[in-house]
């Protein structure tokens, strides 16, 4: 509202009151949901209320339903678990436990309720709302509330954000925390395959999802496992022949690791429960593989720590748009939850996905497993396809091609090393090999593929080998090489001609924006080359996530994950020195990415990315701003500030620079250093979303290749679709035309995108930072 508006009195007398509370199990992102709702909530006019523990607290109402201020939940975002509580409440099943609830809520002139949970908690979130207006009636018949009392409370504003680590809840690609159990399970996997490769043993590992197998699965693909169980999709009547069998094989091709992956809930065709016991007895067998075998039971490890990047960019996303939803919703609309679909952040009606979710668990239990995997969402189904082709490649999948239609694929790493570039190419070979195609690396990009032996260039490719590739699922780095060079550079006729020799029908790249300059160079060439007219696709990976056609490049998560744990530790030694403000400068090129999404995962005082740009009023009046916070701060908060600035976001000013200016103008109030966490931000080891991804695209990728098949020269002069770029767009996956991104889409002085969709994620940080509002030049 306007400032200056007569009506402001009353608003304020009626300002709206907001409660977060967050239910059943914990997940780390539940205080960044917390943080975001807190500050958006405050933000936007209106009172801010914590419920502690879950349903209990209001049921139990008085201390556990606390006012929030802006500074209660400063470093938040951090934190594991969830600091406000939560607790499994028996009073809520009942209507009676409910019927206090609603009074409580009452009295504390609660106006709406956002509620963070799995679906336990958000089936009673629906339950609740739906009983809502027959409870009122009854306080009201009862005595306990008088008419007036109810008046302004005569519909419940309710909306459901998922925290879970399970990702169990139907509708929504991920839920809060289940990115971060995924990485506490992927790093356990990493850890545990170098002791099964030392003594040559099998691992059975049992994983977390009583009815959803989502984190068994991803784990299986983002390590490359030997075989999974999940709840869903029981191996076919003869499990037992199965995964000994593939295991066996995989054996016989010189692996000196099992890795079995078990889900909590796993079931056979039957329905019977099958145990990480049975599973191991059976490897052990000395009659069968007889393999020295382990079981792990990860357990709450799986649960507990910091928030990854992602889950802290998703609850901070989430929960701000909770807050709008509870302010935009009429008595009218349908109540809510906040999903995501591949990357877009969308409201969707809350009872449907509750009913979808138990329609899973009736399925599995009527063992109707088909039904249960179509209500997976697609990706679940994709993603097991993908596990089952890139892992059992050495059985006949039943689908291989005939002959003839079998193609030859170079494989090549064009620009710097980024974190998913190997399980990619992994997959992309594992695909080609259960498909009957020839998989070829080009080693060292385009620099590699000229290379000249003696007078003749010869070029550095070899097939690919399968126990080398089956290792690659977690090594960061590039194994294949990797470099800048442009075909152009390293000269386009040696390409055209070392493509005819080596007789390839497609090339798959994998890079970043040299990787998609490169592309835009041999499409260019056509005309001049015939023997480019062949299919070929791009799959974005650069830390920089600057490629044109895609929001989301393999490795830009990893880089996310490093930079949030890099700034983390660096806050904290911040808050447990002086009163400090650090400035980091975060990689990315001409893009703010990264700048803006660190800035987004740790709660950056200011951003400042090439795309705004940086001058000295803006600096200036981030100066002023940090001196008056300080000033105010009566020490409760001594946990130190943080600045990202992009490499490129100023000619002028850089980290350092900028701590100069802040240590000087403090006058001694605080403290001011800077960061460059430089190249650590390539990671070390891939994060588990962008392994996994990694996977799921490459398929894809080669799968857009084979829609061309052999000699397709003709059909790729006339068709665009022959060079394309994969990529996640909104709410899709999709493929387009390189020469359209070229034309349309592309900022190519500043080698990015045109348009950046996570504009909008700066004025969250900013807002969500408390950083005023930058209106541009006094
Ligand atoms: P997780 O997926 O991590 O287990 P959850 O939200 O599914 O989380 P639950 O224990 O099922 O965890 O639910 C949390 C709380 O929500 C319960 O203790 C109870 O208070 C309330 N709740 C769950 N289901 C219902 C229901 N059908 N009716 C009313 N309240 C419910």
């Amino acid at each position: 509202g306007d400032a200056t508006s007569p009506s402001m009195a009353t608003t304020m007398s009626t300002k709206k009151k907001i409660a977060i509370m967050t239910s059943g199990g914990d997940s780390p992102g539940m205080n960044g949901v917390v943080r975001a709702c807190v500050r958006m909530a405050i933000h936007m006019g209106c009172d801010a209320y914590c419920v502690y523990e879950g349903y209990e607290g209001l049921v139990q109402g008085g201390n556990l339903i606390r006012k929030m201020e802006w500074h209660d939940v400063r470093g938040w975002l951090s934190e594991g678990g969830t600091l406000i509580g939560t607790a499994r409440c028996m009073a809520f099943y009942e209507r009676p436990g409910r019927l206090t609830a609603a009074k409580n809520m009452i009295l504390n002139g609660i106006d709406a309720l956002i509620i963070c949970g799995g679906d336990g908690s958000l089936t009673g979130a629906d339950k609740f709302r739906a009983e809502w207006p027959s409870l009122i009636e009854e306080l009201v018949t009862k005595g306990e509330l008088k008419p007036e009392q109810v008046q302004r409370y005569k519909h419940l504003n309710i909306v459901g954000l998922v925290g879970s680590i399970d990702n169990d809840l139907s509708g929504t690609d991920a839920t809060i925390g289940c990115y971060s159990a995924l990485a506490r399970i992927c790093y356990a996997v990493d850890l545990i395959e170098a002791t099964a490769s030392s003594h040559s043993r099998a691992f059975v590992i049992e994983v977390m999802g009583r009815h959803c197998g989502w984190l068994a699965l991803m784990a299986g693909v983002a390590t490359g496992a030997d075989f999974i169980f999940i709840p869903e999709k029981p191996s076919e009547d003869n499990w037992r022949e199965e995964m000994c069998s593939i295991v066996r094989q995989h054996r016989d091709l010189g692996k000196r690791k099992t890795i079995v992956i078990i889900a909590e809930g796993a079931l056979d065709k039957q329905g019977g429960k099958i145990t990480p016991t049975m599973v191991k007895d059976l490897l052990a067998d000395k009659d069968g593989l007889g393999l020295d075998t382990r079981i792990t039971t990860l357990g709450h490890v799986q649960r507990g720590g910091t928030a990854v990047a992602y889950d802290r960019m998703l609850a901070t996303l989430q929960g701000v748009e909770a807050v709008r939803a509870v302010l935009e919703a009429t008595p009218e609309t349908e109540t809510c939850f906040i999903a995501i679909t591949e990357n877009k952040i969308i409201r969707k009606p809350l009872m449907e996905a509750v009913i979808d979710t138990q329609k899973v668990a009736k399925a599995i239990q009527r063992q109707d497993f088909d039904e249960a995997m179509a209500l997976r969402d697609a990706e679940f189904s994709e993603q097991y396809k993908s596990f089952m082709m890139t892992t059992a490649v050495q059985l006949d999948t039943g689908i291989m091609l005939p002959e003839k239609e079998r193609m030859r694929i170079g494989f090549i790493n064009v620009g710097a090393p980024a974190g998913g570039m190997n399980a990619a190419v992994r997959a992309g070979v594992a695909y080609c090999m259960s498909r009957g195609h020839e998989a070829l690396a080009i080693h060292n990009g385009f620099a590699g593929f000229a290379r000249h032996h003696g007078d003749k260039p010869l070029g550095a490719v070899r097939p690919f080998d399968w126990l080398e590739i089956d290792g690659w699922a977690s090594k960061g780095g590039s194994e294949i090489g990797t470099n800048r060079e442009l075909p152009g550079e390293s000269g386009m006729e040696t390409i055209a001609n070392l493509v005819e020799l080596y007789e390839f029908d497609a090339l798959f790249l994998i890079g970043g924006f040299e990787a998609f300059h490169a592309v835009a160079q041999l499409r260019k060439a056509r005309d001049e080359y015939p023997s480019l007219c062949i299919p070929m696709t791009l799959l974005p990976a650069t830390i920089s996530n600057n490629v044109p056609g895609t929001e989301y490049s393999l490795g830009s998560d990893t880089c996310l994950n490093e930079l949030v744990d890099y700034c983390d530790k660096i806050k904290q030694s911040a808050s447990a020195t002086r009163r400090r403000v650090f400035v980091i400068e975060t990689q990315g090129g001409r893009s703010g990415y990264v700048a803006t999404l660190g800035g987004l995962g740790v709660g950056a005082s200011a951003v400042y990315t090439p795309e705004e740009g940086l001058g000295l009023d803006m600096l200036a009046a981030d100066v002023r701003h940090l001196k008056e916070v300080f000033a105010k701060d009566k020490g409760q908060s001594r946990a130190g500030r943080l600045i990202l600035i992009n490499e490129k976001a100023s000619k002028v000013y850089n980290a350092k620079l900028i701590a100069d200016i802040l240590r000087d103008e403090a006058h001694g109030r605080f403290e001011s250093r800077e960061g460059i966490p430089g190249h650590m931000q390539q990671g070390g080891v891939p994060s588990a979303m962008d392994r996994c991804r990694a996977v799921r695209l490459a398929i894809r990728c080669i799968q857009q290749l084979e829609k061309f098949g052999k000699n397709a020269h003709n059909r790729c002069k006339a068709d665009p679709m022959s060079s394309t770029v994969i990529g996640i767009k909104g709410a899709s996956v999709v493929f387009t035309p390189i020469k359209k991104l070229e034309d349309e889409e592309t900022d190519w002085p500043n080698r990015r995108p045109k348009a950046a969709f996570w504009l909008g994620m700066k004025e969250i940080v900013d807002i969500l930072g408390g950083r005023p509002r930058y209106i541009g030049p006094e």
